[in-house]
């Protein structure tokens, strides 16, 4: 068996268009990031959707009882927040696919738009089409997921700073979520009002009140 001390992570480059997509926005002047957490909170939702399909055909997936939850927790001292589901979660290379790849129909199609529009456009855009997990670097410097997919008994982590390249290791089964995603979002300096519950809450409230799966919010310490 391989010990935790042994595993090598592993080095991928995202594919050119994802950095190109990083880095418009990193760069961008776009000034309403709150939307990051929209848009992690649906893929966590779509996570648990998922999860309840594929248990149609194969009940043992979610055998253990536990109900669909999402769960926030925000840490001001550590400067990090932590999104988790226990949705269908990703293996190995449905990671490396799905965050190192541009997977989703009309983002290049968005990209050209985006690339073409004027400063002031911009924003607009990004508001308007919503740019799924990515945007989490318009929030945060470092950025580690650990997934353990529904049914496997391995469980794997990616993280990134979003400057070009990412890494992918195996995680000890008691460092990574039962089932499903947990998302750490290491925040940026000018993102540290993140950590505020209020702050947090309201922007959940606002923005994703019509979400079918429960949302709880922790503040941690230390
Ligand atoms: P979209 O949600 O439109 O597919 P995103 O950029 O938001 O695009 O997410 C890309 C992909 O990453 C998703 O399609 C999914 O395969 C995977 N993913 C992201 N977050 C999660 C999660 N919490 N659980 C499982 N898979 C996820
Ligand atoms: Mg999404």
């Amino acid at each position: 068996m391989t010990t935790v001390q042994e595993r090598q992570p592993e080095q991928h480059v995202f594919e050119a268009d994802v950095s190109r997509l990083l880095h418009m926005m990193v760069h961008s002047v776009y000034s309403d990031k709150d939307v990051f957490l929209r848009e992690l909170i649906s893929n966590a939702a779509d996570a648990c959707e998922k999860l309840r399909y594929e248990s149609i055909s194969k009940p043992e997936l979610s055998s253990d009882g536990t109900q669909p939850g999402i769960l926030v927790s925000l840490n001001a001292e550590t400067q990090t927040l932590v999104i988790e589901d226990n949705g269908i979660g990703m293996s190995r290379d449905e990671m490396i696919d799905a965050l190192g790849t541009i997977a989703r129909s009309g983002t290049k199609a968005f990209m050209e738009r985006l690339e073409a529009a004027k400063a002031g456009e911009k924003a607009e855009l990004i508001g308007q089409f919503g740019v799924g997990f990515y945007s989490s670097f318009m929030v945060a410097d470092r950025v580690n997921v650990i997934s353990r997919r529904a049914g496997e008994g391995e469980a794997w982590s990616w993280s990134s700073d979003g400057k070009g390249s990412y890494h992918v290791v195996a995680v000890d089964l008691a460092d990574a979520p039962a089932r499903g995603t947990r998302i750490i979002l290491h925040l940026m300096e000018d993102a540290k009002k993140y950590t505020s519950k209020w702050t947090v809450e309201k922007i959940i409230r606002d923005q994703s009140g019509h979400v079918p799966v429960p949302i709880r919010l922790v503040e941690k310490e230390g």
